[in-house]
């Protein structure tokens, strides 16, 4: 029998190639709270009092940082956590996602708000779609759901009276985001997209407390505690480019282990390095909806008024 290199006692199920460690399931589960709360450390994420918004999507690993937080949370009692979930109007996909985010809150004893697409903005996105598809544009779904579900957030949070939405980013989609930023030559995007943001007038701080654990860790990590989450993917998905960004980095981790967190580093490098040449963003209200944007209308309610 191999041993858990942790506890040195019970049986180990999983080796860490990237760091050598092997894990019994205790230890495991273990490791990844303990990531969590070095990362939240880190990165200085909360206050002791704050009013923390979960966004949660349903998928595996929202439900998961739930789960963590509300774990943690116990230890700060001037701490609030909700759940705060955007419908964007998906037939046969949201619907499923949004009973099983409201299982998990219910059995978590952590209050959910929902916001859909319609009440927001008069369309579902499966309306949007149509009308894109029979205009003949070339935007995606996914650049509309983007937008509209990152500002849906927004809204959502400040009408709950959030101090920080938490949003389930993990170490695979920051290096994705990252290589994509490199790929496309959004070099200034990096210090915008990192783990913590600084307070901008109108917009409630975010934060992403997974963006050091390993997208199969966070999975594994749901599977072992029993969690129930949304398998099936979004019948809009494919962003073709992270897909194969995705690929790229994954059969690198293979051949290498630990490449995953070298690229986090060095993006974590760069964000410090340029961080001060960024240009500042100046935000201005939505002539339209009176939100916070860089331009004259926010992308949503420019979006909006193209469908
Ligand atoms: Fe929205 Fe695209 Fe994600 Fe589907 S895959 S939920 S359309 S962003
Ligand atoms: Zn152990
Ligand atoms: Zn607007």
């Amino acid at each position: 029998m191999v041993k858990c290199t942790v506890c040195g006692v019970r049986e180990a199920f999983y080796a860490r190639r990237y760091s050598g460690e092997k894990f019994c399931v205790k230890c495991f589960l273990e490791s990844i709270e303990d990531k969590v709360r070095s990362t939240i450390a880190k990165y200085n994420m909360f206050r002791f009092d704050d009013r923390i918004a979960v966004a949660v999507s349903g998928g595996k690993d929202s439900l998961s940082l739930l789960h963590i937080l509300a774990k943690i949370e116990r230890d700060f009692p001037k701490a609030s956590l909700y759940a705060i979930t955007i419908d964007e109007g998906i037939a046969g996909y949201r619907d499923e996602a949004i009973e099983i985010a409201s299982e998990n809150c219910e059995s978590l004893g952590v209050k959910h708000f929902i916001l859909s697409f319609k009440e927001l903005y008069g369309y579902t996105l499966d309306d949007i779609v149509k009308r894109i598809r029979a205009s003949g544009s070339k935007l995606t779904p996914c650049s509309y759901c983007g937008v509209l579900r990152r500002k849906a957030l927004n809204t959502l949070a400040t009408k709950v009276g959030a101090t920080k939405i938490a949003t389930a980013h993990n170490l695979d989609d920051e290096v994705q985001t990252f290589i994509l930023n490199i790929i496309h030559g959004d070099i200034f995007r990096i210090p915008r997209t990192g783990p913590a943001f600084d307070e901008e007038p109108g917009l409630v701080p975010r934060v992403k407390p997974l963006c050091e654990t390993l997208e199969k860790e966070v999975t594994l990590y749901a599977y072992l505690r029993g969690i129930r989450f949304q398998e099936n993917p979004c019948p809009y998905a494919g962003e073709a480019l992270r897909n194969d960004v995705r690929n790229m980095i994954n059969r690198l981790e293979e051949k290498h282990p630990g490449t995953k967190y070298k690229i986090y580093r060095s993006a974590e490098k760069i964000r410090e390095a340029i961080k001060d040449r960024s240009p500042k963003i100046i935000l201005n209200q939505c002539k339209i909806c009176g939100e916070p944007t860089v331009s004259e209308i926010c992308q949503a309610c420019n979006l909006l008024q193209n469908i």
